[in-house]
């Protein structure tokens, strides 16, 4: 696709060939972009093949978040006075990485999030609120912006700061779906419930879920997305997006993974080693993004561990997709000989009503095996609060770690990051590793 056109307008209801077509035409057609245009990759892919569809994709070098850093105006493939707004990354040198974007960018993502909520079934008959961030050169919020926009839907841009403006908007306007991050989502909830309001009684029947996952690998909701989802008696639903893919995986109706827009991205699964990995097998997700003017990325190691299926869904569609994010590459912990994702004791986190907030802190004492500190602000009596956590921990990840008891402003402080539009909730302290993991 010459990324200069709209991206097709209608969601493909193909078989697998002819999706399998479309991504080849779409991954070729990006790599031969990216060669000639971005200066990175003229000079990266000086030398390799040519790429003519998905099934030579593999003789091509994995781009790491460390390089789109280190080297971030190289990957660019327009000058400045093409661009329409510039959004930033978290990066990995502490420097947030700028990630620009053309007018025809703009419209790539308002279409893939027009096709998303499209998908969740909302028409230009909804009110919908984004109690999202739109602004700090945040990617999502303006995306959700342009597709809801395109689907004819009336925004209301609430942001993600205040429970109490979000409820008053609900009374006041009968919102039928709200986007935003599941845990905020909680604590309007809890805020709703103080304030003598049952939002399940509410309009409000779609919760877009954005940010943190809210399905287990089984699809079954998490903790977290079954909490929210009976406290505002609404359908969940959940995505994944993040801004170097310049696209966003979102669920059908069905709630079984995030639909691939076969005409916007390309994604493949690899195990460690850098190889492709069966469907439901867990790996790295790598992406090539389709159709990208500004910043096209080839094979972009996203650091998310996932998997894919391309079993057809029963919303018809035989669209590739991917399941929860399991967790992130290299943030794996060994804790006494277990394996554990601070995904995962988020997830458990999360699911406890007393846990207002929390902070995991990961240490490595030794070579062989990681220490994991948590830091828990408790709401209600605090005598039992260290070995509930810890009994909920062993009983459903077979790992005990060390719990502490901490204010809401310790753990804020510790968590606390300049250069992430969000608190972080995991520290790496293992080999002096301390990226901004979020
Ligand atoms: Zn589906």
């Amino acid at each position: 696709m010459n990324p200069s056109t709209s991206p097709p307008d209608i969601e493909p209801g193909l078989n697998p060939a002819e999706i399998d077509a479309m991504l080849d035409r779409g991954v070729a057609a990006a790599v031969k972009y990216a060669r000639e245009h971005s200066p990175f990759y003229r000079r990266e892919l000086a030398g390799f093949p040519e790429i003519r569809g998905v099934g030579d994709l593999h003789l091509l070098p994995i781009t790491t978040k460390h390089q789109v850093s280190e080297h971030n105006e190289q990957f660019w493939c327009v000058g400045r006075e093409k661009l329409v707004d510039l959004c930033t990354t978290s990066g990995t040198t502490g420097i947030p990485t700028l990630y620009p974007i053309t007018q025809a960018d703009l419209d790539r993502l308002g279409h893939n999030e027009f096709l998303c909520f499209r998908r969740v079934g909302l028409s230009p008959a909804d009110l919908v609120i984004l109690a999202v961030t739109i602004d700090k050169c945040f990617m999502a919020g303006l995306a959700y912006f342009e597709g809801l926009r395109r689907l004819g839907a009336t925004v209301v841009r609430v942001g993600a700061g205040s429970p109490a403006m979000l409820l008053s908007m609900i009374e006041r306007l009968g919102p039928s779906a709200v986007v935003s991050v599941p845990s905020f989502l909680k604590r309007v909830a809890a805020y709703a419930s103080q304030q003598g309001c049952d939002l399940a009684q509410s309009t409000v029947r779609k919760l877009i879920c954005i940010g943190e996952p809210v399905r287990n690998s089984d699809w079954s909701l998490t903790p977290l997305g079954a909490q929210i989802s009976s406290a505002w008696g609404a359908q969940v639903f959940s995505t994944y997006g993040i801004t170097e893919l310049a696209a966003s995986l979102c669920e059908c109706q069905a709630g079984k993974g995030g639909h691939l827009h076969p005409q916007l991205l390309h994604i493949e699964i690899l195990d460690d080693a850098g190889h492709p990995v069966p469907d439901g097998r867990e790996g790295q997700l790598v992406a090539t993004t389709i159709g990208v003017q500004a910043m096209p990325l080839i094979r972009f190691a996203t650091g998310d561990v996932t998997f894919m299926t391309r079993q057809p869904c029963d919303c018809g569609l035989s669209t590739p997709r991917i399941g929860p994010i399991l967790g992130r590459k290299g943030q794996a912990m060994k804790i006494k000989g277990t394996t554990v994702y601070p995904a995962a004791v988020q997830r458990v986190l999360q699911g406890l009503e007393s846990v207002i907030d929390f902070l995991m802190i990961a240490t490595a004492p030794t070579a062989l095996s990681d220490e994991l500190e948590i830091l828990i602000a408790w709401r209600g009596d605090p005598a039992d609060a260290a070995n509930i956590v810890r009994e909920r921990l062993r009983g459903e990840l077979k790992v005990c770690p060390d719990v502490r008891l901490a204010t809401l402003q310790e753990i804020q402080s510790l968590g606390d990051s300049r250069e992430l539009r969000k608190q972080r909730v995991f520290l790496d302290r293992r080999n002096h590793r301390n990226l901004p993991t979020g």
